[in-house]
Formats: structure tokens, C-alpha cells, sequence
């Protein structure tokens, strides 16, 4: 594999969204073990947790990499990744302080091409980020 000087592949891209493992998980052609699902959204807790809570809100409908690649239509389920972020934070009580992130591109470290916000909490972070 093509590696970077960051140690991300430069093929992330090459893979279409429909093909990415969140797609697969989504699809059920892979099982999970979801923390919560809707219509819109689904949230896995991440393989590899960067923070003592580390979760990845997908997108179910809209199958996009980059937000460049967004539509209008995907608008809905856009804003209902924010809305089940806020309501995560409360429900597990990560009011204290909790981060979204989302990666966009390789130099931000994006290592799937299926876009995904991580929500973080549970220590201190810093700022600027890392
Ligand atoms: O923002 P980025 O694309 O780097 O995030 C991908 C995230 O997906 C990583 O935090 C990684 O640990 C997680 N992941 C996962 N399960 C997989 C593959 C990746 O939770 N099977």
C-alpha cells in the first residue's frame, strides 16, 4: 500500500463510499452492535478509542466521503448527525466536555471514506488539537 508520511493510505479514496466497512456495517453484510440507530443514523462505538468514550455517528441514507460530495437532499440527515450527537452527550452524561470531530481529507488523518463524526469525551482534551 501507498502510505503517506502520516501512515494514511493515499487509496482511502479510491474506495468508494458504498464499498467502506461503515457501508458494509450499515448494509448488516458485517455485523455491529449498534449504541443507538434511527432512521437516519447509526452509532457504533470505535474499534480503536481514541478517549475512554469513543463513538461514530454514520450517516444511514447519505453514502458520502467528503461533505464536498454532499447534497442538498443529504441536508436532513447532515443536521440529525448534530441532534443525536447532543443527545448522546446528555443521555451517557458527557456534558462535562465531550468533542466532534470530523476528519476530511489526508492530511486530517480520514482513513475511511464514509463519512463519520467522532463524539470523544471522558479526559481532557487540548487545544489546538493534535
Ligand atoms: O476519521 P477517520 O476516518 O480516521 O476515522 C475512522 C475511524 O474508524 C477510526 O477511529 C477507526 O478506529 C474506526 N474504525 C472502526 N472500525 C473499523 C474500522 C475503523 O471503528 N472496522
Amino acid at each position: 500500500r501507498n502510505m503517506s508520511k502520516e501512515g494514511v493510505s493515499s487509496s482511502v479514496f479510491d474506495t468508494p463510499p458504498s464499498d467502506t466497512i461503515f457501508a458494509k456495517m450499515i448494509r448488516g453484510e458485517i455485523k455491529v452492535d449498534p449504541v443507538y440507530q434511527d432512521d437516519h443514523v447509526i452509532v457504533l462505538k470505535d474499534i480503536n478509542p481514541q478517549a475512554p468514550t469513543h463513538l461514530l455517528l454514520l450517516p444511514k441514507k447519505a453514502q458520502i466521503g467528503l461533505l464536498r460530495n454532499a447534497s442538498e437532499s443529504d441536508a436532513e440527515t447532515l443536521g440529525r448527525l448534530l441532534t443525536v450527537a447532543g443527545n448522546l452527550a446528555k443521555e451517557h452524561n458527557l456534558e462535562e466536555g465531550y468533542r466532534l470531530v470530523i476528519n476530511q481529507g489526508t492530511k486530517s488523518q480520514q482513513s475511511v471514506n464514509y463519512l463519520h463524526v467522532h463524539l470523544l469525551s471522558g479526559r481532557q482534551f487540548s487545544w489546538p488539537p493534535g
